[in-house]
């Protein structure tokens, strides 16, 4: 036996038949009944307004040609009291232009005069379904609203013309705002940090056609009564399907504590480095004035176990110098005195420098100088520092015979400066960790190779602190190419 229709929901809607013919309401009746709704009918359009007033129907069956009240004046006022409740009119042949009306006025479908059971519960049924999407969309929305709520990350979501659609209590805290509520009003309106405002004007003129998002880390530096914190911010547009900008997302995420620890961590690194070199540079001495036989015969074997000792101490040493440069450019203390840099030059000046040690493994260097290269403004010591980094790495890191090229190009705003060897190269999984301080690929070639984990790390700072970026890109096997995009002045 089919299912009736009113036993496949899970609660029993009620609808109400308003029409004069006694036969239409009876007949109707009779078979929505019989599909295990609940049936109430009114005879005329006023008492059917009194039962509308003092129940909510899901669905309203509803003849147009009535005497006194006619359909097309109840229909108004069932939408503005119970916009859920679908409209079903029932009309004669002669009136399909008040169909036409009706269905304006918010009516969702119409069924004429004399019409089958069969036809009834066709149309029934599609109110139903119709019913059943706005429940669930209205359940999902009020799902999602209690989860926006409750995270402690601040959300807020904008139309296309910046207009909040959603701010979550954790947005508002974040931002400082206590006054009225900021739905429908402009995000400049009540948003004062113009560092996320620019965020979200940028997400809103995105290109359609690039899927990325904005990120930055803002300080708010307490004044004007918000507190001292600093945030973690994500601004993205959002697209409909035909990748038009219909709004923008904006999510802050609280990283005050972090940064603190960081902070912590990192003048701790930086006292404990600090603190150490001294002694450890006075063992070498020490080790070096036994060694000379200084103070007395040392023997060969002697020798040899104290020249070992002193290589283990001085990568001790360069260690702790590499964690206190890293300290430095964390705590913003890197030299930021900047000169005029002609890339050219300062790439051939590191080539030189790196010859003796790569000719060593019988490894070339080449370069050749790029024309029409403005300058750039930046640390030389730094920028050198990352170019060495580069190319002694690329010298560790690969096998005897392999060549190394050095380049510089013109990027846009950027200056491109690349370093590619025909070396070892290294997996995905490795390439994605050797920015990560300590990281170091451990596999037969590289076993050993020395080294402190710590170069790229500072590298990545370095670039950073220049408004730069670092890319790398390696097959093992195959070598790597590391790209350094460094902004260069504009006249
Ligand atoms: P270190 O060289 O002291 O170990 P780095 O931070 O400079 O530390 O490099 C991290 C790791 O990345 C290295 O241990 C090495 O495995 C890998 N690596 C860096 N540069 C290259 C390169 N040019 N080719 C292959 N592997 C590399």
């Amino acid at each position: 036996m089919p299912q009736s229709m009113a036993a496949q929901q899970n609660y029993t809607p009620k609808i109400l038949v308003v029409d004069d013919e006694m036969r239409i309401r009876e007949g109707c009746r009779d078979v929505l009944t019989q599909e295990g709704f609940e049936v109430a009918s009114a005879d005329s359009g006023k008492k059917g307004l009194d039962m509308i007033a003092r129940e909510h129907f899901d669905i309203v069956l509803l003849d147009l040609m009535m005497p006194e009240i006619s359909g097309l004046e109840v229909l108004p006022e069932v939408k503005s009291s119970h916009p859920d409740t679908v409209v079903i009119v029932i009309t004669g042949y002669a009136t399909i232009e008040h169909s036409i009306e009706a269905m304006k006025l918010g009516a969702f479908d119409f069924i004429p005069k004399p019409f089958s059971p069969e036809q009834l519960k066709v149309v029934v049924s599609k109110a139903i379904e119709h019913t059943r999407a706005l429940q669930d969309i209205a359940k999902e929305k009020s799902r999602m609203r209690g989860l926006i709520n409750r995270l402690s990350d601040g959300v807020m979501a904008t139309d296309d013309h910046l207009r909040v659609v959603l701010a979550n209590p954790a947005f508002m805290k974040m931002i400082n705002h206590k006054g009225g509520a900021v739905i429908g009003h402009p995000a400049q309106s009540f948003i004062k940090v113009s560092k996320i405002l620019n965020m979200i004007h940028e997400a809103r003129s995105m290109p359609g056609d690039t899927f990325g998002e904005l990120i930055d880390e803002i300080q708010l530096n307490g004044e004007g009564e918000t507190e001292e914190m600093v945030l973690n911010a994500h601004s993205a547009p959002f697209r409909d399907r035909t990748g038009t900008t219909i709004g923008t997302i904006t999510v802050l995420h609280d990283i005050t504590a972090l940064k603190k620890i960081d902070r912590l961590k990192s003048d701790f690194v930086s006292m404990v480095s600090h603190e150490i070199r001294s002694p450890m540079n006075s063992v070498l001495m020490q080790l070096k004035v036994i060694m000379d036989g200084l103070a007395g015969d040392v023997s060969e074997k002697q020798t040899e176990i104290l020249d070992r000792a002193s290589k283990k101490i001085n990568s001790l040493v360069e260690m702790a110098s590499e964690l206190l440069d890293l300290a430095k450019i964390e705590s913003g203390l890197i030299t930021l005195e900047k000169e005029t840099i002609q890339f050219n030059e300062l790439l051939e000046d590191q080539r030189q420098f790196h010859l003796e040690s790569a000719a060593a493994k019988h490894i070339s260097i080449n370069f050749e100088k790029a024309s029409h290269l403005p300058l750039v403004s930046a640390n030389r010591r730094n920028m050198e520092e990352v170019v060495s980094n580069l190319i002694t790495n690329a010298i560790k890191y690969s096998q005897e015979g392999a060549a190394i090229d050095l380049a510089v190009s013109l990027e846009n705003e950027y200056l491109c400066i690349t370093v590619k060897d025909t070396g070892l190269g290294m997996s995905t999984e490795d390439l994605e960790r050797i920015f990560d301080r300590f990281y170091r690929v451990k596999n037969a070639q590289t076993r050993f190779i020395t080294g402190t984990g710590l170069g790229l790390p500072i590298v990545k700072k370095i670039v950073q602190a220049h408004q730069g970026t670092i890319q790398a890109e390696s097959e093992p096997g195959q070598g790597s190419t590391f790209r350094v995009y460094i902004p260069h002045v504009t006249e």
